[in-house]
């Protein structure tokens, strides 16, 4: 039993936000000990755009016991590795932004600065999006 409890939270509005933090706050606090609400509304709805997410959610998850295969297919989900940008930096030019590193860390260093240092020393012209297994 918490010291002063037991504690009564309300959460207002029922969208991503809302729903994860109930659901986070229900998987971590003891449920003797806290009363959690989720108030929403029925007039209201929510921004109801798909959501991307980064390698995080799988922390998030686990955290909570939702299984990941479950997960996905509950949620006609798909895997998401990167976001294109394709005329973004000028007419013509690529990048694919990746939702994790570009290569393994090393002595102590991620793997951009030993890229950094080996361009700055000239002993490697290739860009950091080279190294990428998205390319
Ligand atoms: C085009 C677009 C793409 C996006 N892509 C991503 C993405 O890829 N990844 C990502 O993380 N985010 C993305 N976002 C942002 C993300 O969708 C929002 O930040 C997130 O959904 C907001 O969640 P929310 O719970 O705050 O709001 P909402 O999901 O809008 O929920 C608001 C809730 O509050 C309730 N409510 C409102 N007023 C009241 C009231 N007076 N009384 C009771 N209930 C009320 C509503 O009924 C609803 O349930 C995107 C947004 C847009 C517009």
């Amino acid at each position: 039993m918490a010291a002063h409890g037991p504690y009564r939270i309300v959460i207002l509005g029922g969208g991503t936000a809302g729903w994860m933090c109930a659901s986070g706050l229900s998987g971590l606090l003891a449920a003797a000990d806290y009363d959690i609400t989720l108030i929403e509304s029925d007039e209201i709805a929510t921004v109801g755009v798909g959501e991307a997410t980064l390698p995080h959610i799988k922390t998030f998850n686990d955290m909570i016991g939702i299984d990941e295969a479950e997960f996905m297919r509950e949620t006609a989900g798909t895997i998401k590795l990167g976001i294109e940008f394709v005329d973004w930096l000028r007419p013509g030019a690529r990048y694919i932004h990746p939702f994790g590193t570009f290569g393994d860390r090393w002595t102590n260093a991620d793997f951009q600065h030993h890229w950094a240092r080996a361009r700055l020393a000239g002993t490697d012209s290739r860009s950091l999006q080279d190294y990428s297994a998205l390319r």
